[in-house]
């Protein structure tokens, strides 16, 4: 049996752009939204994560490493909130047991909590707490401190992005997604609803928008609910 692993830990960036204040991060990032949407996508650059599995049988394993993300479009959202491609190619579950790492700071803890609060009032994922296991959809949240430097334009607030991995003669397509969701703790403005829901629609296979109202738009601009149009894209992802 071939088990390959679709690697998708994607590092989407979150950026905030300077000055703080609301208003006038929506007139800057207004103003600057083409070039920016086009830099962000330069710099979406997936990494890989070497994943190794090992087998008790005496069939052949396989571990393959793949991304899209860097080939996905940021596409309007007639049909919902884009999802990543890797993840539109296969059929997840809706249930996902998730944790936080042991360093997670109980302000991060609170801010994704309340993310996971938000995505499970959806009705379309089930986010339980607990570690699950390898044959289960997970998710772990966490924290990381990484400083930009004094001349930054952008910030990155947070990372996340799937990991699928599925068996190759599998005829419904079906994967198993262990996740991760993050947040810069650098900066104070990642321990903010906006970010953690972002990172955690990262991690359940939502891609960014072009739109502003969407907590997939790629800056961060405050929004604290999920828009119809994210539903809708979660529904594309979980309802197939
Ligand atoms: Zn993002």
């Amino acid at each position: 049996m071939l088990l390959f692993v679709l690697s998708g830990i994607f590092l989407a960036e979150y950026t905030d752009v300077l000055p703080t204040t609301l208003q006038a991060q929506i007139v800057t990032n207004l103003s600057k939204s083409k070039n920016y949407l086009e830099s962000a996508f330069d710099e979406y650059v997936p990494k890989i994560k070497s994943l190794t599995n090992s087998t008790n049988t005496a069939t052949e394993d396989t571990t393959k490493q793949e991304t899209a993300t860097s080939q996905d479009k940021q596409t309007g959202s007639a049909n919902g909130t884009p999802a990543f491609s890797m993840v539109n190619k296969f059929v997840l579950g809706n249930v996902y047991y998730y944790h936080f790492t042991k360093k997670t700071p109980k302000a991060a803890r609170q801010a994704f909590n309340d993310a996971i609060y938000a995505y499970n009032q959806t009705g379309v994922v089930k986010l339980i707490a607990g570690k699950g296991n390898s044959s289960v959809n997970t998710v772990a949240f966490s924290v990381y401190y990484k400083d930009e430097g004094q001349r930054a334009q952008t910030l990155e607030l947070g990372t996340g992005g799937p990991e699928l991995t599925y068996k190759t003669n599998d005829p419904s397509k079906a994967a198993i997604n262990h996740a991760s969701a993050k947040i810069n703790m650098t900066y104070p403005e990642s321990v903010s609803d906006s970010v953690t829901m972002h990172e955690l629609g990262h991690a359940l296979g939502l891609n960014h928008s072009t739109e502003t109202s969407s907590i997939m738009y790629p800056t961060n601009q405050g929004v604290k609910s999920l828009s119809e149009d994210d539903v809708a894209g979660l529904k594309n992802i979980y309802n197939k």
